[in-house]
């Protein structure tokens, strides 16, 4: 799943060498993808036939969370250790590979931490309001299924927790890197651990649907000077909102 995006630039020439979808765990294609212009987010489902699904897709992320419905539900059971951060820029946003051994508990089934990266701002909104970026924790399941945790990041108080990786943030596309520092994903999580929760999709090509999405309610905060450090690699890696299809949106309501 930490397959890297390689894009050359030569002149006036764009030479396709490679592309990828950070969330993918297999790369069917390697069409190269942008947030602008010609390979923007409008023309993501026209590259190739395995990013069709961008537009015929009816399950897409993100969404805006409007009028969920209360649920009693399970929280989360987040089993999350320290790892050293493995960090790459993969020409889209700023992921941190994690190792081995991390996992959530969702409705009964284990889904291992995989990696988790940045949008800025938001990919999802929340009642029409987006944040200042959004933290997205992406997990497998034994049988392949993805469940991807999501945090909104606004702006506020100093948060060390994220400090691990934000003193090693690749400013150029790079290869995945280990670093001398070590990061728990746990603190990057709210305290309030209920969730809005939907099915959807990637938000990157190929768009792949079957997504169990689990939205944190709680934002996070971040510094200002902190959010700028991720916004001068990368600002408007953020994918539209998606129409919601009628999909059901819960939220929990239970502690
Ligand atoms: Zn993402």
């Amino acid at each position: 799943m930490n397959q890297r995006c390689v894009h050359a630039v030569l002149s006036a020439v764009i030479v396709l060498v490679a592309g990828c979808a950070h969330e993918q765990p297999s790369a069917p294609s390697h069409a190269h993808w942008s947030y602008q212009g010609a390979t923007g987010p409008e023309h993501w489902g026209s590259l190739s036939p395995d990013y069709a699904l961008c537009s015929t897709g009816k399950q897409q992320s993100p969404i805006d969370v409007v009028s969920p419905a209360p649920a009693d539900l399970a929280n989360i059971a987040f089993h999350y250790d320290p790892v050293p951060v493995e960090i790459l820029n993969n020409g889209h946003t700023i992921q941190v590979n994690y190792a081995a051994g991390s996992y959530i508990e969702l409705d009964g089934q284990r889904y291992d931490l995989a990696q988790f990266h940045f949008h800025s701002p938001s990919e999802h909104h929340v009642a029409g309001k987006p944040a200042a970026a959004e933290l997205h924790l992406v997990h497998k399941s034994a049988s392949g299924q993805l469940a991807v945790v999501g945090v909104m990041l606004q702006e506020g108080p100093f948060n060390p927790g994220f400090e691990p990786v934000w003193r090693n943030l690749p400013v150029q596309e790079s290869p995945a890197t280990i670093t001398a520092d070590t990061i728990d994903a746990d603190a990057l999580l709210p305290s309030d651990r209920r969730t809005y929760r939907y099915e959807g999709s990637l938000t990157t090509p190929p768009g792949t649907e079957g997504v169990r999405w689990n939205l944190l309610v709680q934002p996070v905060s971040l510094s200002k000077a902190q959010l700028d450090a991720f916004r001068r690699i990368y600002h408007g890696n953020n994918r539209p909102l998606q129409p919601l299809n009628g999909r059901s949106i819960v939220r929990d309501t239970s502690p």
